[in-house]
């Protein structure tokens, strides 16, 4: 078999290996790919990997020797998977392999905004610690979690491990989800969307992009939010209106956000959000950690095999 891995930096920048991809069939492994290099090299490829390039319903139309689509991520919408099931192209994805990882971000973001860690590191080394008069100083307000409510929007996998680590902390949880868990959870309030802006003192993204949730944050939402809030999103750029966010953010509308996604990636240099006043921005890494990409690599390959041996796994078309 001719595998052709399209985008394959992200999940190998060189600290994993691709051999058992390799054990697979003939490989070749590019790091990126351009949309105008996209047919050239795909044209021999029986077995195409993509993560975030584009494969539209008129390029599959021209690769007559594909067989079958790999995702390496979990979202597949930069697939036509409508277009790749009437050519009869299987698509595959890698559900869940970062949910854990994904959560843990989100409490490196709501510590970064209760404790501002490299604020206060990088004041120390500036020197005003050995400049302070008294034994400790801080430049932020201090927070503790215990008894502070977090709302959860899209209480999803990666939303209930949210609440889960939030639990740990003593926090109250609140959620909010249009297709909530068929089994009632006693320690986690399920509520309105306008409650859940109301009352939460962290409110976290969990669903995915839709045409519902594109803008779900916008101007007149955080006007409802508690001054004193933080906003986390590890889901989606786009379900953020990022001009109304950093707007509140300047206006003290609400108290701070910490973000790993934003509407456009990389974000242009004059997106609002970069010099917005407590904001906090990671460059889409929240899925990245070694372990879940060594999770991610070992899917992608026993997709392949899957397909290979005639029994496809995580089709989704
Ligand atoms: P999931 O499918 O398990 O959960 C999503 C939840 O959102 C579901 O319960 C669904 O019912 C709910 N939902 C859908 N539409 C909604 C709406 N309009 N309002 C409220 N809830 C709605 O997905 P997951 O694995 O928990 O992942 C959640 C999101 O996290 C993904 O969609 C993806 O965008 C994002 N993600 C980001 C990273 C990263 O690196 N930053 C990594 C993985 C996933």
């Amino acid at each position: 078999m001719n595998i052709v891995v399209l985008d394959g930096y992200t999940l190998n920048p060189g600290d994993l290996s691709w051999d058992k991809l390799k054990s697979l069939g003939t490989c070749h492994i590019f790091d990126r790919t351009t949309p105008d290099e996209l047919l050239k090299r795909a044209a021999d490829a029986e077995i195409l990997i993509t993560n975030k390039v584009e494969i539209r319903a008129e390029m599959i139309e021209q690769l007559p020797k594909l067989q079958y689509i790999g995702l390496s991520s979990t979202g597949y919408n930069v697939v036509d998977i409508d277009a790749a099931a009437r050519h009869n192209i299987p698509v595959t994805n890698v559900p869940a392999y970062s949910t854990l990882s994904v959560a843990q971000m989100v409490f490196a973001h709501i510590l970064n905004l209760c404790h501002h860690i490299a604020d206060h590191s990088d004041s120390v080394k500036r020197g005003d610690w050995s400049k302070s008069n008294d034994f400790c100083f801080w430049d932020f307000p201090l927070i503790e979690l215990r008894d502070r409510v977090i709302g959860i929007i899209g209480f999803g996998r990666i939303g209930q491990a949210v609440a889960k680590i939030a639990d740990s902390f003593g926090m109250g949880v609140l959620y909010y989800d249009i297709n909530p868990p068929v089994e009632p959870c006693n320690k986690f309030e399920n509520v309105s969307l306008d409650t859940i802006f109301r009352r939460s003192d962290i409110l976290s993204l969990h669903c995915p992009l839709t045409t519902e949730t594109e803008n779900l944050i916008n101007k007149d939402r955080l006007n409802r939010m508690k001054q004193s809030a933080f906003l986390i999103n590890t889901s989606r750029g786009q379900l953020v209106n990022e001009q109304d966010l950093a707007d509140a953010l300047n206006a003290g509308k609400i108290a701070g956000a910490g973000l790993d996604v934003l509407s456009k990636e990389p974000p242009a240099p004059d997106n609002p959000l970069l010099s917005a006043r407590n904001c906090y921005i990671t460059p889409h890494i929240a899925w990245a950690t070694k372990a879940a990409r060594i999770r991610l690599m070992n899917v992608v390959v026993d997709n392949v095999r899957c397909f290979i041996d005639g029994h496809v796994k995580n089709r989704v078309n």
